[in-house]
């Protein structure tokens, strides 16, 4: 079949433009805060029902727009910002290419009421569908206030992409916060269904608005960064070793005040800390990157995400040094403090990240000689009886076929890489896996809880744990769930968290981690998951923060305990990731392997 070519209508054109542009409910909050942002405004108002799915409302008090330029505003490549394409090397706004508006008003109906200082009266706009049905004067404050209603009503398709609303109520709420992070000296505020969720007053620098968004935990836990290399100059805070987090989402860019992602960026931060940090933990950081215009390209991304540098090796270099520096005179100052310690608490300061477990409790020597009888006692069991013994007839096991782990006629002989248990039986050997075996123990008892109506235990001191506004929105909706497992928690003012009790079902857990882990976890939810689905992701993500980790000595009687739990778990085979929880090995086919048979 073949089919002419023919110029697609305008709409049509514009609908397929906004698909880069707008994406989601966080996409328009971005684009009209920026053009606010780019007209003056220093006192900005978002407003934002059911996540922006229903409406999204900015107002500010910038320049506002002359009556004569409002039917341009929904023109494509209609700006105020460039005339020739070498200015947006040195553009110093956000927009240039003329190009949000027009999107926005094709997939949605937009309002616009804006007035000028100067000008007697304003004038109001509304877009339906792409064409302006109405222009009038209207009487308003100076400033500019666009209501954005019915998103995506005339491409149902990509409403069905929207997640739930408490995800992408977070997702507008990152857009505001990275764009707050850059300007301090502007005053920001979003109200979700009427409530106030973010407000951050106008401050004195940067230093101040950091520590107003990311909260005291990161303001306590940071180094300061102020390097220049040739023309480029880096600015900003990283977190020290000793405070991280389970995702990169505290890690935020800025390149000449825009917020961006940068793979090459991020490789040099972490990279810089792969030596200090556990594997699969990342630091926190705010990072100002500041190069003249020319040396930037940042019209490569239709939301202008992404950058690329003329010297992306002198950026790299430049991240990467001001970064080793930074935990160099960390480390060196924690030393100090190692040294006046006797040498016994001088050793384990350094050496670091060893959380407490219940499994790790039991011992205060986890590199214990190992004693048979300990684990023999504990178990209760023949863990040891058989060692070595021909009297049970040797057979095959069938690994694939056993769905429970049982260590009836198992011995332990030790713990191989720091991760793996190694038992033997005269059928042949299991590794099993420490961590992922921890987790399924406690992801079934947490389970149990949930059903029963769990018992916590009450903080004698609260604990206040600092969040973004974004995290709490995710947090909202877990809280009943949490609290029926035993983890009591109140959502106190925009920013924080009040950890009240624990639940038993997770002794030894520092709460202050324990909740900014989960709450990290929350924000990384790609497709919407159903309820149950949500469900289970929280309580894998406690089991999995609260389990034992791979690389930490156990002593005997710790494993003796982990066998005695993991036996009376149910699914006690799998991680809740799915993956083994242990790996059997034939007496078969070891001999096979020799050659013996
Ligand atoms: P761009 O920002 O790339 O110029 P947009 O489509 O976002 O393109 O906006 C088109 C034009 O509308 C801008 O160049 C600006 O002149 C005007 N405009 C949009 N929002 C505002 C606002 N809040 N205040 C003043 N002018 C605005
Ligand atoms: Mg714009």
């Amino acid at each position: 079949m073949s089919r002419r070519i023919a110029v697609l209508s305008e709409e049509v054109a514009n609908q397929i433009a906004a698909g880069e542009v707008v994406e989601r409910p966080a996409s328009i909050v971005k684009e009209l805060v920026e053009n606010a942002i780019d007209a003056g405004g220093r006192d900005i108002r978002v407003e934002i029902e059911k996540g922006g799915c229903r409406s999204i409302r900015v107002s500010d008090n910038g320049s506002g727009i002359e009556r004569e330029d409002v039917a341009l505003v929904f023109e494509r490549h209609a700006t105020s910002k460039i005339v020739r394409i070498d200015d947006i090397y040195d553009a110093g706004s956000f927009g240039f290419r003329g190009e949000a508006m027009a999107s926005i008003a094709s997939v949605a109906r937009v309002e616009l009421l804006t007035r000028r200082a100067d000008d007697l009266a304003g004038t109001r706009a509304l877009v339906e569908a792409g064409t302006i049905s109405e222009i009038a004067p209207a009487g308003l404050p100076p400033g500019t206030q666009i209501t954005v209603t019915e998103l995506f009503a005339n491409v149902p398709a990509r409403r069905k992409f929207l997640k739930t609303e408490a995800t992408e109520q977070s997702a507008c709420l990152d857009a505001v916060t990275r764009l707050a992070l850059a300007h301090p000296e502007i005053r920001f505020s979003v109200r979700a269904d009427g409530r106030v969720v973010f407000a951050a007053p106008a401050a004195a620098g940067v230093a101040d608005r950091v520590a107003m968004i990311l909260g005291k935990d990161f303001t306590d836990h940071r180094l300061t960064i102020a390097e220049n290399k040739e023309n480029i100059e880096l600015r900003g805070f990283v977190s020290t070793p000793a405070w991280t987090k389970s995702n990169s989402k505290s890690i935020f860019w800025f390149v000449n005040s825009r917020f961006i992602r940068d793979n090459s960026m991020m490789h040099a931060l972490l990279a810089a800390y792969r030596q200090v940090i556990e594997p699969r933990r990342f630091p926190a950081a705010v990072l100002f990157l500041r190069l003249p215009g020319e040396e930037v390209d940042i019209n490569v991304h239709p939301a202008k995400l992404e950058v690329r540098f003329k010297n992306s090796r002198g950026v790299y270099d430049l991240v990467s040094g001001a970064v080793l520096r930074a935990l160099a005179g960390a480390q060196a100052s924690r030393d100090a403090v190692a040294y006046r310690l006797a040498p016994r608490e001088a050793a384990s300061a350094s050496s670091g990240f060893w959380r407490s477990s219940p499994y790790r409790a039991s011992s205060d020597r986890p590199q214990d000689v190992f004693s048979r009888q300990n684990l023999q006692q504990a178990i209760g069991g023949d863990l040891f009886a058989r060692a070595g013994e021909p009297d049970v007839p040797s057979h095959v096991e069938d690994a694939s076929c056993e769905e429970r782990i049982t260590f009836d006629h198992r011995t332990y002989l030790g713990q191989f890489a720091g991760t793996y248990l190694v038992f033997g039986s005269p059928g042949g050997l299991m590794l099993l896996d420490q961590h992922a075996a921890h987790e399924r123990i406690l992801l079934e008892r947490l389970k149990a809880s949930e059903m029963e109506r769990a018992a916590s235990q009450p903080l004698l001191m609260p604990e206040v744990v600092t969040l973004t506004p974004a995290q709490i929105s995710l947090l909202e909706e877990a809280l009943p769930l949490l609290a029926g497992i035993g983890l009591e928690l109140d959502i106190f003012g925009r920013d924080a968290v009040v950890v009240k009790a624990m639940p038993d079902a997770l002794p030894n857990v520092e709460p202050r981690r324990l909740v900014s882990d989960l709450v990290d976890q929350l924000s990384d939810g790609q497709a919407v998951p159903s309820l149950t689905e949500r469900k289970e992701k929280i309580l894998a993500s406690l089991a999995c923060h609260a389990a034992i980790k791979a690389n930490a000595a156990l002593s005997s009687s710790e494993v003796a305990a982990l066998c005695r739990d993991l036996e009376k778990t149910p699914f006690n085979a799998t991680c809740p990731h799915g993956r083994p929880i242990r790996v059997q090995f034939t007496l078969y086919e070891i001999e096979r392997l020799f050659k013996r048979k």
